[in-house]
């Protein structure tokens, strides 16, 4: 006998969405397709909150697992095997299929579920049937019904039985777009990254903005935010990323306002550009990587001087995280080792010595009112680029 293999998706979060729960499939699907076009071509079928998806090569299941396993949206995700729901045939696909993958594991339990109650067999005794065909198969095996090294899952659905022995924690979330679309503010930093990767999470769909100030930062130091939106893309899939140059302004800045205003209002001028870029865009966020005291320029007062600079939005999904959190998820996602490449960013050319930790607005307005900003902004503006960008470039 031979049983083809399928991918089995849980759905999320999605599933409790009433109403939206159409609208949230479908963005789901969409993303999905997204996901494997670069992998070849697969069918699907959507059946009580779980799909079942079958690659048409399926050499390149376990790509697509990989692959789906970034998907926001899945809860969780197994390679299953599907076969007729009587227990022979059940039994037959534990025994070929289950049991040759378990012999790298020392205990195990079994698991049993059913949702057609007409079934001869009750959850218990199915599960009892699937224990005992894997332990006189795998005798190694000790039988661990609390911390198991591997469970061995019989799902008897509406059409068909599926086994399965690999049940993965997917990326979870929700699908890409549908809490809407969201300008992240992409540093070269750790946080900026994370706090992209945590807004898509939470199903915005994501463009990038990176301010550079050539020559005193590099073309390597934009090279690096580069690869840190392509490392975005393997969540994303795409990630449009826009390019603005501060040299001019962060010189008139340095040379007329008062040093300790320095970052703050270079950071107004940041958010100013963004806001009218998201504005071109029809975005209605902004997204930072801020976190509460990590640095001069994230006290609260300096937040709310810099939520005073946009009528948008700001969202700091890293604002109570701490910075070993932080790391974590930036290792998860793969960032952190091009986080930490030495390379300058604007923020850290002409630094203040002794930064402002309690701005009053009314201060930061004065110094500004030094400058001609909106020729600065403009100007600025100007040298706006686009690079779109995608998991491979
Ligand atoms: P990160 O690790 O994200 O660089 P950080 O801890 O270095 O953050 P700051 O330099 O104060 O903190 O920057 C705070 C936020 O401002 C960043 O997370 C990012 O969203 C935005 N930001 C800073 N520098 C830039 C830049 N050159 N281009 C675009 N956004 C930036
Ligand atoms: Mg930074």
């Amino acid at each position: 006998m031979s049983f083809a293999r399928c991918i089995l998706i849980k759905y999320g979060e999605l599933v409790l969405k009433g109403a939206n729960k159409r609208r949230f499939e479908r963005a789901l699907s969409e993303d999905i397709a997204r996901a494997l076009a670069p992998i070849g071509a697969f069918r699907t079928e959507y059946r009580q909150s779980t799909m079942a998806l079958t690659m048409e090569d399926d050499a390149n299941t376990e790509a697509a697992f990989d692959r789906l396993s970034r998907v926001f949206g899945i809860a969780a995700l197994s390679i299953a095997y599907p076969c007729e729901k009587n227990l022979p045939d059940i039994l037959a696909v534990i025994r070929e299929k289950i049991v040759p993958t378990l012999g790298g594991y020392r205990s195990f339990k079994a698991d049993a579920k059913r949702s057609d109650k007409s079934f001869p067999l009750t959850s218990m005794e199915l599960m009892q049937e699937a224990g005992a065909c894997v332990g006189e198969a795998c005798p190694h095996l000790s039988v661990d019904v609390h911390n198991p090294e591997v469970t061995v899952t019989v799902e008897v659905r509406d059409r068909l039985a599926f086994v399965h022995a690999s049940r993965v924690i997917g990326a979870r979330g929700l699908p890409a777009g549908t809490s809407g679309t969201g300008l992240l503010l992409l540093s070269g930093g750790i946080d900026s990254p994370v706090a992209g990767w945590l807004m898509a999470k939470r199903g915005l769909r994501l463009s990038a903005l990176h301010f550079e100030s050539y020559p005193y930062t590099s073309e390597r130091a934009k090279e690096k935010v580069l690869t840190l939106g392509r490392k975005l893309c393997r969540y994303t899939c795409s990630l449009d990323t826009y390019v603005i140059g501060l040299t001019e302004l962060q010189l008139a800045l340095r040379d007329a306002v008062r040093e300790e205003y320095f970052t703050l209002i270079l950071r107004r001028c940041m958010l100013r550009l963004a806001t009218r870029l998201a504005e071109e865009l029809s975005i209605p966020a902004l997204i930072t990587g801020e976190s509460l005291g990590q640095v001069a320029s994230q006290t609260l007062s300096a937040m709310a001087a810099s939520d005073a600079a946009t009528p948008l939005p700001i969202l700091r999904p890293c604002v109570g995280l701490d910075k070993d959190e932080i790391v974590r998820y930036a290792r998860h996602i793969d960032t952190f080792e091009t986080s930490i490449l030495p390379y300058e960013d604007c923020c850290t050319v002409f630094v203040p010595k002794h930064p402002k930790l309690t701005p009053e607005l009314e201060k930061i307005e004065a110094e500004e009112a030094k400058l001609d900003l909106d020729r600065l902004l403009d100007e600025a503006y100007k040298s706006l680029e686009k690079i779109p960008l995608t998991e491979e470039a």
